[in-house]
């Protein structure tokens, strides 16, 4: 079956293929950088981190961009109370947000664009805009006139019967003709940073910050455009609105949201105590690779509820499978191959690939390789795992990696030096000669998480790094 995700502009589980032969052009809303990623944000970027892992294992080439919101009301009124510039407010934001998301291993997309390097291509689809009859002045700022748009709504799947243009239905401080039209460029407010531009002096709004870098870097039509589930409306839905307004075409052919993470049970906020960053967790000792995982184990379009119970799940459900590859790479079996684990192996990953065909369902995909696991450990207590059998096991287990990514260790601080490697080796040598034979299994595997293998052969033990 072909690789298929779930579109929300159509409601439907539609077949993915790029309208450009192996290139997928795939655009995700970045983060506002006035704070710590958290781990709803997270839930987020690392289900777009499965989706462009997947699509790379199936063959496809990724030009993924994802912008970096760096001027928003929140980063204005916050740079401005702890005294500085927005860009140098942003700018340490900015960077923690790569330190933290290359801790949980996701990938850098291709293209990391700023909202503020690109403002006069904002002004472009602005003028566009207006040239197309789309926009309106109000005291200086510029709007997007909804009633142009017979196709809003079409995103979100909202119909808009009994709302009259020109009815105020809100306190927006700006004086709008409708209250779905939304701001394109905002006029300058004293004391807030501006750019002087052919529409006058101000700062844009937000959606048209996603329109003009995705169609500059992807052209006007996206393969797959992705957020979180609180963009639909009215993020996504203004950005279709500005963007096929401008060109006349559709804007992206495939809407991929992900749903909520929620913490026990209840909506994530600071009031109620239940805010956590993913420095958080890690202040409190969980290795960054279990936070990946939990984030993983439920599918995108599922809510998933964060636990600490979840937590620690997550790290003896990796400890499972590595306890598993040591003893694939550590045991000695018999030569041989049985031919009953060799159509085992295989019909594993066909699981798991189907699962991931299948909308990126990454709890079954999971359930695949755990139910091998098991299996496949019973076949070795009983000696029917064969020599011959190591390798499939091996590359199934590799396969699984690409795309979970949680087998390897994080290795605080630096890999270890030879020294350090020899001292291990000298002390394990010790603990044999005592025969604490446990505390030099230990060391053995202590030193392979740290990516150290160990021989041992009549002229002592040789050691080298995997
Ligand atoms: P922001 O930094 O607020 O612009 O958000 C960055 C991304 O995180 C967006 O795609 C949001 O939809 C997403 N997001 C925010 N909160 C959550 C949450 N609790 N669960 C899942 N995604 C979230
Ligand atoms: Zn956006």
């Amino acid at each position: 079956m072909a690789l298929r995700f779930y579109n929300t502009l159509t409601q439907k589980v539609e077949d993915f293929s790029p309208l450009e032969d192996n290139l997928v052009r795939m655009y995700t809303c970045g983060p506002t950088t006035w704070n710590y990623v958290h781990i709803g944000n997270l839930r987020s970027f690392t289900s777009q981190d499965i989706l462009r892992r997947w699509l790379q294992y199936r063959g496809y080439r990724m030009k993924h961009v994802m912008n970096i919101t760096d001027v928003d009301d929140r980063i204005i009124q916050q740079a401005a109370a702890a005294g500085e510039s927005i860009y140098d407010y942003t700018a340490k934001y900015t960077a923690a947000f790569f330190e933290d998301t290359a801790k949980v291993r996701l990938q850098k997309p291709e293209i990391v664009c700023k909202a503020t390097d690109h403002i006069s291509e904002m002004v472009d689809v602005i003028e566009k805009l207006e040239a197309n009859g789309c926009t309106y002045l109000s005291e200086g700022s510029v709007y997007f006139r909804i009633a142009k748009f017979p196709d809003y709504g079409k995103l979100s799947h909202t119909h808009f019967e009994g709302q009259k243009a020109g009815a105020r239905v809100d306190t927006d401080k700006y004086d709008k003709d409708d209250a779905r039209d939304f701001v394109l460029w905002k006029a300058r407010k004293d004391g807030e940073h501006f750019w002087d531009t052919p529409l006058g002096a101000g700062r844009p709004g937000w959606h048209i910050e996603c329109s003009a870098m995705a169609m500059k870097y992807l052209g006007e039509t996206l393969d797959i455009h992705c957020g979180g589930v609180d963009l639909i409306f009215p993020h996504h839905e203004n950005e279709v609105a500005q963007s096929e307004a401008s060109t006349g075409k559709l804007f992206s052919r495939f809407w991929i949201h992900t749903e909520h993470l929620m913490v026990e049970g209840q909506t994530m906020s600071k009031s109620l105590g239940n805010f956590y960053t993913l420095r958080d967790l890690l202040d409190r000792g969980y290795a960054p690779e279990t936070v990946r995982y939990l984030l993983e184990s439920v599918p995108y379009r599922k809510q998933l509820n964060f636990t600490f119970e979840g937590l620690r799940s997550a790290a003896t459900a990796i400890e499972r499978l590595r306890n598993y590859r040591l003893r694939l790479k550590t045991s000695r079996f018999s030569e041989g191959l049985n031919p009953a684990v060799e159509q085992r192996t295989a019909a594993a990953l066909a699981q798991f690939e189907a699962a991931l065909d299948d909308d990126l369902n990454t709890a079954e995909a999971l359930g695949a390789i755990f139910e091998y696991v098991r299996e496949t450990n019973t076949a070795m207590d009983g000696g029917d795992f064969l020599a011959g059998n190591l390798d499939a096991a091996l590359g199934l287990l590799a396969r699984f990696d690409s795309i979970f990514d949680v087998l390897e260790p994080t290795v605080a601080g630096a890999a270890l030096t030879d020294e350090e490697i020899k001292a291990k080796i000298g002390e394990r040598v010790q603990a044999k000669k005592s025969r604490n034979f446990n505390r030099a299994d230990e060391i053995r595997k202590e030193l392979l998480e740290q990516g150290v293998v160990l021989e041992d052969t009549k002229e002592g033990t040789r050691w080298k790094r995997k």
